[in-house]
């Protein structure tokens, strides 16, 4: 076998060398390389196979630099799970599972000098030196006195380094290199108080008592947590993690994003206070230094509990005993990047790996993991109360088609009910949260007057409307037909491409409600650094009454004084060209309103649509998730979606039109020849988002009941087509985005 390395250095250059006798190199081995003339280090990706006939000879490994791999075993088969499972190649996922900071030499640990004593020193010894020698006299009194008995060299202030070595060579002292730690949290303001356990109600603590009785158990099965919003999931969450490390295990915890989810980090880093060094924080703000300083710490086994995104799931945690899957249902779980893993779905498969119990939790829970409870591959648990005996909030639906007909001249952003609804928050100090699902590009055709979306006939998604060839094509079979001039069903001429942005509604509130004090949460008003922070930071301390956002503020957010949420226009969501947007609808509309009446007062939801009788609207606001997945799965069923089954989408990339939409073409007809039974092949298409970052997409869809003969065949289709080198081709295994 040979070794491919990734070479140390800002440029990422992979080789392949020789491996030489008597030398142990697996994946994710540090090794010394020869390069050029030169010698350079690297990580090893992968063992490749030695080619049959080399055309030169391949120079060798020098040596390694650990004689172990670092990577775990169960990581690098879980690496090599990813690579088969979502058709990419070890390399890729091994660079991520290894963060970069971790395989680049110069980030290694940061050293200090530290003078150390083993013994206090005894008194005779104190009055000589306090006569001849009164700086060893001091410098030994200070260490005496300092704790554990040891100070850095730097504290021992200047000029005692003579004294120092005269005192390292008379035995009295040693002086030793320890590593120093880069704190991320050293200079966190916010002290953080330790919270003490709460006294669970009965649900919780049976929930509790069964995620206990999996940890240290050989093979335990994966637990769905559905929890309705403030059902008290994260206290669940907390003590089972005391009891693991009780147990002298460690814990993992995902979570959807952590600049989204403060308050969950929050709440973990309060009841675990007293021991903080021992708890780990992965965020995307860590410089490389710290992100090196963290992975090895918990390598070590000396930060136990672990709170990242989707990536910590690749945490090297010594000793897992349990992970927990927070939001289970978000789609940031899966990256929409190579290696496209979903963090949710290898988090249970390295639970699996590691036998160690795994929670996936959510109010929301995606049908995919809701389907595996029912199967009985995963087990259920509930809470379907909200802890504190708060009442779920109010939830009513106003038809935006009749505000349409009151108002001449285009349908209205705000509705009467919500403007109402928004001054009495404004006389009572209290506060309002106001969301806009703006997922612009991909637009459906509705009728403002009747609430008709043009949807295909074959499929039960809604078309997509293409401007450039004046068409409504189906993304998933290829389905077309023309733009109509009027509404299909009510005849009205107004039909309309739904869009107005987050701004807009600002510029609006501002005319009608000029005394609100007003901000916007969205990727564009985000961009300053900490601007996410500083202005959740103005809205829980009350300078601000109204809060306008995107899905960026449907996450965990926690304000107890927020006594309202409006939801602008479900449609955007409900009418994507995606068989997944009734179910994203669903849980968006629940996760905004389990924002409302967090505090003393009860909360109020009003969901301004244009087709009030959509079953996702209608479920949530009963709150009633059973009966919403339950007329959802009988679709997915019936049209073979997830999860009855798999779906993936295949995307050609490119800066020539004609050359992606011939790729595509190409790989399609390849396709079609000795497909699989069982695998619908969908058509080549222009990928809804046609044009993006300057590249003409185009895409097909494939859906398979089982996943590993749909790989293998485009697997096989792709190694046997030689692409253009101009034309990227893409495979998204389990695709969530459909864009
Ligand atoms: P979830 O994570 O399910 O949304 P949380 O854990 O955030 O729910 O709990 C919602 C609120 O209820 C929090 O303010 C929490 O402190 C409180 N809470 C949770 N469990 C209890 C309990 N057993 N008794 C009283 N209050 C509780
Ligand atoms: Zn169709």
């Amino acid at each position: 076998m040979n070794a491919r390395v990734l070479i140390d250095g800002p440029s990422e250059l992979v080789f392949d060398y020789a491996v030489p006798a008597g030398l142990d190199v697996r994946a994710g081995c540090r090794v010394r390389v020869p390069l050029r003339r030169k010698s350079a280090t690297g990580t090893v990706l992968a063992m490749t196979p030695m080619p049959e006939q080399a055309d030169f000879a391949l120079r060798e490994i020098e040596s390694l630099i650990d004689p172990q791999p670092l990577i775990t075993p169960v990581l690098l088969r879980a690496g090599e799970w990813i690579a088969d499972y979502y058709a990419c190649g070890i390399e890729t996922v091994i660079r991520s599972l290894l963060p970069e900071s971790v395989r680049q030499e110069e980030n290694s640990a940061k050293t200090r000098r530290v003078a150390v004593l083993d013994a206090a020193p005894a008194a005779e010894v104190m009055a000589k030196l306090a006569r001849r020698a009164p700086r060893q006299h001091a410098i030994l009194a200070l260490l005496a006195h300092a704790p554990d008995m040891s100070l850095p060299v730097a504290d021992l202030g200047d000029g005692s380094a003579a004294a120092l070595k005269s005192m390292e060579k008379a035995g009295l002292l040693r002086l030793v290199a320890e590593e120093v730690r880069r704190d991320p949290e050293a200079d966190a303001h916010d002290e953080v108080v330790e919270s003490a356990p709460l006294a669970l109600n009965e649900a919780q603590q049976q929930a509790l008592e069964a995620i206990v009785s999996r940890i240290g158990q050989p093979a335990p099965k994966p637990v769905l947590l559905l929890g309705v919003t403030g059902s008290g999931k994260t206290e669940v969450y907390l003590q089972a993690a005391r009891h693991a490390l009780d147990m002298g295990k460690t814990v993992l915890v995902l979570v959807p994003e952590i600049s989204l989810t403060p308050q969950t980090v929050r709440r973990f880093k309060a009841r675990f206070a007293a021991m903080r060094d021992q708890v780990a924080v992965l965020h995307s703000h860590l410089s490389q230094g710290e992100r090196f300083d963290e992975w090895h710490r918990i390598r070590k086994g000396l930060a136990r509990i672990v709170i990242g995104a989707r990536s910590a799931v690749f945490a090297p945690l010594p000793d897992l005993g349990l992970v927990l899957v927070d939001e289970e249902h978000e789609n940031t779980y899966k990256q929409e990047s190579v290696p496209r893993y979903h963090g949710r779905d290898v988090a249970v498969l390295r639970a699996a790996l590691e036998g160690c119990a795994v929670v996936l939790g959510s109010a929301t829970p995606s049908l995919e993991s809701w389907h595996n409870s029912q199967t009985g591959k995963y087990d259920l648990l509930r809470l379907d109360q909200r802890a504190d005996g708060r009442k779920m909030p109010l939830v009513r639906v106003v038809d935006m088609r009749q505000e349409a007909a009151k108002h001449k001249g285009g349908p209205a952003v705000l509705s009467d009910k919500l403007r109402v609804a928004l001054e009495k928050r404004l006389e009572t100090g209290e506060q309002s949260i106001l969301f806009l699902n703006r997922r612009g590009f991909a637009r459906s055709l509705q009728c403002p007057a009747c609430g008709h979306v043009c949807q295909c006939p074959h499929c039960s998604v809604a078309l997509t409307y293409h401007r450039t060839d004046e068409r409504l094509v189906c993304h998933v079979c290829g389905h077309q037909s023309i733009v109509p001039r009027k509404c299909p069903e009510c005849k009205d001429p107004a039909i309309i491409m739904q869009g107005y942005g987050t701004q807009k509604v600002e510029e609006i509130m501002a005319k009608v409600l000029p005394a609100a004090k007003i901000a916007r949460i969205d990727a564009d008003a985000m961009r300053r650094k900490h601007a996410l922070r500083d202005t959740l930071g103005a809205f829980k301390s009350r300078k601000i009454d109204i809060l306008i956002g995107t899905q960026m503020i449907a996450k965990g957010l926690h304000f107890p004084n927020v006594t309202l949420v409006g939801i602008l226009n479900a449609d955007l969501s409900l009418h994507v060209p995606d068989f997944r947007a009734g179910e994203r609808t669903f849980q968006l509309i629940t996760q905004v309103a389990g924002r409302a009446g967090r505090g003393d007062i009860e909360g109020e939801v009003i969901v301004q649509t244009f087709t009030p009788h959509s079953p996702s609207i209608q479920y949530a606001r009963r709150h009633d998730f059973d009966g919403y997945a339950e007329q959802e799965m009988e679709f997915r069923r019936q049209f073979a979606f997830p999860p009855y089954g798999h779906c993936a989408v295949l995307t050609a990339r490119s800066n020539h039109e004609r050359r992606a939409g011939f790729t595509l073409q190409t790989l399609h007809l390849r396709l079609a020849e000795n497909l699989p039974s069982g695998i619908l092949l969908g058509e080549p298409l222009p990928s809804p988002l046609v044009k993006a970052h300057g590249q003409f997409r185009f895409q097909i869809t494939l859906r398979s009941p089982k996943a590993r003969p749909l790989t293998r065949h485009v697997q096989a289709v792709l190694a046997r087509t030689s692409l253009p080198e101009d034309v990227t081709v893409v495979f998204d295994m389990d695709a969530l985005n459909f864009s």
